[in-house]
């Protein structure tokens, strides 16, 4: 397969026993080479706790209960990085899959310049390399993600955030990794500004050749520079589609609702509804499928069995030709068994 990241049966709690969270659910999803995956729902839906998860970053008390993580290297063996050795995970963790977190623009070292927390990245990465080519490296990297060499010695407060988020990924991508995973990495900036480092980030994509994870609560964003999209609820992935078809046609209400939350940047105009309601409590599950108190189709079945996320049997005559053939996408929700 082309496959990068695949992730099968992943459920994580945090606590133990009795006081256990269930933040992520039986969580199935595949990175393929060379894409952006967006993900995308509510806050609290475990997000964060997926990509934490899955680079075994997870802040205690979450633990991984099951599952498995395969990652592909290039022309490797898979290898599973939930049974990856210490050592092992540490190499994989930056020399592999870089992460980017929710506010790390604000995590730069403030009494340090640009350059030298470049050059330790660049240093901590390949402890051989020289001082002139550590510079020369940074230098490098702070074009990559279009901020002039004269820069490198500045110190954090005397960059924008943008310019600092910017920073960020250049560190990310010191390492050359082959994912490349973002949490909301653009929350506390302006609107046009996100979009800019998005773009950059897809170009440079394209360029060096490595797949995105995309974390975000701005469906719209990702409808604009995703390649799929995977919406979660209440810990669990109810749908996942191509960008395209999951604008044009989103199958799971929550999709649906999510969509018409967020004013689209282009394409035609919807009206903006929202979703009634909110997330659920996870200490206090609804029964059946998670969404189904709020849901404006929900039937008798929905408070009963948990839909499993799988391909549509009826996807809607006439669209699942070519590009949109339903096994390119899967959804969990009754109204689509
Ligand atoms: P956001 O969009 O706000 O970042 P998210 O989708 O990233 O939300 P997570 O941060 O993964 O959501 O949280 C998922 C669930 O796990 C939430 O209900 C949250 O309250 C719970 N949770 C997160 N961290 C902890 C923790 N350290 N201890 C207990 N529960 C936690
Ligand atoms: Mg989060």
């Amino acid at each position: 397969t082309d496959a990068v990241l695949e992730i099968r049966g992943l459920n994580v709690d945090y606590g133990l026993g009795d006081e256990a969270v269930h933040a992520v659910r039986d969580v199935d999803l595949t990175l393929h080479r060379g894409e952006v995956l967006g993900l995308a729902g509510e806050s609290g839906s475990g997000k964060s706790t997926l990509a934490y998860g899955l680079t075994r970053l997870l802040p205690p008390p979450g633990v991984i209960a099951s599952g498995e993580v395969l990652y592909h290297p290039d022309g490797g063996d898979p290898v599973d990085v939930l049974r990856m050795t210490l050592p092992e995970l540490r190499r994989f963790r930056w020399a592999e899959t870089a992460i980017v977190f929710q506010g790390a623009m604000n995590s730069l070292n403030p009494v340090h310049r640009i350059s030298s927390q470049l050059t330790d990245v660049i240093k901590a990465h390949d402890p051989r390399s020289t001082p002139a080519s550590r510079l020369a490296r940074a230098r490098e990297l702070l074009r990559l993600v279009g901020i002039s060499a004269d820069r490198l010695d500045s110190y954090p407060h005397q960059l924008s955030g943008g310019m600092r988020q910017r920073v960020m990924i250049g560190m990310a991508l010191a390492l050359e990794p082959k994912v490349v995973i973002m949490d909301e990495p653009t929350t506390a900036l302006d609107v046009v500004v996100q979009r800019q480092i998005l773009r950059q980030l897809v170009e440079l994509r394209e360029r060096l050749g490595f797949s995105v994870v995309f974390i975000t609560h701005d469906l719209s964003l990702l409808v604009e520079f995703s390649d799929r999209i995977a919406i979660m609820y209440g810990g669990r992935i109810v749908e996942e589609a191509a960008s395209a078809d999951l604008y044009r046609d989103p199958l799971h209400p929550y999709s649906h609702g999510l969509l018409n939350s967020f004013p689209a940047l282009r394409g035609p105009k919807r009206e903006l509804t929202g979703i009634p309601g909110s997330p659920p409590d996870l200490r206090a599950m609804p029964s059946g499928c998670a969404f189904h108190p709020r849901c404006p189709h929900a039937m008798e079945r929905c408070g009963v069995e948990v839909p499993v996320l799988g391909t549509p049997g009826d996807v809607h005559p006439g669209h699942d030709a070519g590009e949109n053939a339903p096994a390119d996408r899967t959804v969990a929700c009754w109204l689509h068994p």
